[in-house]
């Protein structure tokens, strides 16, 4: 424990320290003026003081002590430091100057020894308890602090995480899992909503003659250029665009009729064509195109997923034995075809 003392009155200094270095308070500083007591606490310059308390004499000469003790409170390194005045029996009428000012406590001139004793000891229990406190209390803000940083890094990577698991690397767009769940959920709001539910897929033509003239990488961007140029043409906030896998996409438009997903379907087609990304090899074009199928679940008959994605599929084959780079819909498609899924699907089911 430090106790610095500031008073103008060298006799009182001296009986100050000799009472509380008997009391075994070694480290005891003396201040005879508001500078020196500046210097020891380090008002002047930025050092944090090592004080403990301060026995302040109300009376000085220049500076007295009710305002070094105003200033030592205005100062955030030093306001938690107590303050003892030390008064003579006239200045009682100062004391309540000094209260407002900051201090804690006082003792009377002519110094009684166990008075001062009693004050010290008391004034300096209390500070150790209160800056035990403190220290407790940064330490939690400290941990409090940690752990809100943890967890916003937990909440970030678990939603990098899930982005990961559901989105397609390649293009960004969601993937094949992603797609599954959206549609199975998609389907159940049609049968409730009794509401239509379109799926368009897409499939690159000739692609693998694209890879083998460009190459992969070029392949690979190519990819990424269809995507984001369907992400562009897809507008409601319902619809997904999904990479179903390789140079296939499929998209779910729910509560889309036939022939408002067929115009999506052209305008997705439409779209590529016009990214004119060329492709010698192609035997339909100068530039990549797109074949698409479009397929209706009908909320109001019990058809499973499986059949709309197969008759979506037989739509697209069939674009593409028509020629490619077209839209064909499950209208054009022929009884056999649906016949043949149908029996199928039934088989599964
Ligand atoms: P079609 O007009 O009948 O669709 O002919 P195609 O060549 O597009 O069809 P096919 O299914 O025979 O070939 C698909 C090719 O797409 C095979 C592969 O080279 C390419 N492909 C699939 N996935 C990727 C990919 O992630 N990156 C790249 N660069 N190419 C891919
Ligand atoms: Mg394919
Ligand atoms: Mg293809």
């Amino acid at each position: 424990m430090e106790i610095l003392i500031v008073d103008d009155s060298r006799f009182i200094r001296f009986l100050l320290a000799q009472i509380l270095k008997e009391e075994g308070y070694q480290k005891v500083h003396l201040a005879s003026s508001a500078q020196e007591a500046f210097e020891i606490l380090g008002l002047k310059d930025d050092k944090v003081a090592e004080i403990d308390l301060i026995l302040l004499d109300i009376v000085m000469p220049k500076i007295d002590g009710i305002e070094l003790c105003q200033q030592i409170k205005q100062d955030s390194n030093l306001k938690d430091i107590p303050v003892i005045m030390v008064t003579s029996k006239t200045d009682l009428d100062s004391l309540e100057r000094a209260f407002s000012a900051g201090a804690i406590d006082y003792i009377t001139k002519p110094i009684q020894k166990v008075e001062l004793l009693a004050r010290v000891n008391s004034v300096l229990r209390l500070s150790k308890e209160i800056k035990k406190r403190k220290k407790r209390e940064r330490e939690l803000e400290e941990k409090t602090e940690l752990l809100e940083k943890l967890n916003k890094e937990i909440e970030e990577a678990n939603k990098k995480l899930e982005k990961m698991a559901s989105s397609d690397g390649l293009t960004g767009l969601a993937n094949r899992r992603f797609f599954n769940n959206k549609l199975e959920e998609e389907w159940k709001r049609s049968k409730r909503k009794m509401t239509p539910l379109a799926l368009i897929m897409i499939d690159i033509d000739y692609f693998k003659e694209y890879n083998d003239t460009y190459g992969h990488q070029a392949g690979d961007e190519c990819l990424q250029k269809i995507a984001q140029k369907f992400e562009e043409l897809v507008l409601r906030p319902a619809d997904l665009v999904a990479r179903y896998g390789g140079e296939e996409f499929a998209v779910i438009l729910p509560e889309t009729g036939l022939s408002g997903a067929v115009k999506v379907a052209e305008r997705l087609r439409i779209g590529v064509e016009s990214l004119k990304l060329p492709h010698q090899k192609s035997q339909i074009s100068d530039y990549v195109t797109i074949s698409a199928g479009v397929a209706i679940a009908k909320p109001n008959n019990d058809d499973g997923l499986e059949k709309l994605v197969k008759v979506a599929d037989a739509a697209l084959y069939l674009a593409k034995e028509e020629g490619r780079k077209q839209v064909k819909d499950e209208s054009e498609l022929v009884e056999d075809i649906l016949y043949e899924i149908e029996t199928e699907n039934e088989a599964i089911i």
